[in-house]
């Protein structure tokens, strides 16, 4: 992440987020004072993305998951439907 007063490229955690702007620690207390200081740092972008992806991998298992349930159920009850319709066809056509 790049610093807004210095331009040099730091990691998040010695980032600090101010007046809408990041800024590195140095340059946000030499700014800022005290609020440089009690801010809170920035949260590391990577794992948010890691936490992002699994996360988006786990919801892509769910409901393909759930699909397939879907898809099976589709199947069993059509093939059901049509052994049933199958049965009572046969025995209306037995009774003649
Ligand atoms: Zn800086």
């Amino acid at each position: 992440m790049k610093c807004f007063c210095c331009d040099g490229r730091f990691e998040n955690k010695e980032m600090v987020h101010l007046d809408t702007k990041n800024y590195c620690r140095p340059c946000a207390i030499g700014l800022f004072g005290d609020l440089a200081k009690k801010a809170p740092p920035i949260p590391d972008e990577t794992n948010l993305k890691r936490f992002e992806s699994h996360t988006k991998v786990f919801f892509a298992l769910i409901s393909g998951f759930w699909f397939f349930i879907f898809l099976y159920d589709l199947v069993t009850g059509v093939s059901a439907k049509i052994r049933t319709k199958y049965s009572s066809g046969k025995g209306k056509n037995e009774s003649r």
